[in-house]
């Protein structure tokens, strides 16, 4: 079982959450071409070892937000709102 600290409610059971893959993807802008749009929709990181990653507290204050989580151990290190950079 994951323990995951939601900024807004404190620390929940992963089943409260969902997970929304990867944090901090830069969109493209319209004149992109499509290799660039690929890499955006389809291509994403696979670190063994620290990854930034979106998650929804669907069981709780639905609020999207922002983990920072070893891939290998599945320590979360910190969590933040969206918008916000994490702790350094
Ligand atoms: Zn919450």
């Amino acid at each position: 079982m994951l323990l995951i600290p939601c900024p807004h409610c404190g620390e929940r059971n992963e089943i409260e959450f969902a997970c929304g893959g990867q944090a901090h993807l830069e969109r493209p802008g319209p004149q992109a071409d499509a290799t660039r749009w690929a890499r955006y929709l389809y291509y994403r990181a696979n670190p063994n070892g620290t990854q930034r990653e979106r998650w929804f507290h669907a069981a709780g204050c639905r609020r999207w937000f922002n983990v920072e989580r070893d891939t290998a151990s599945h320590e979360i290190r910190t969590a933040y709102p969206m918008g916000e950079a994490p702790a350094p």
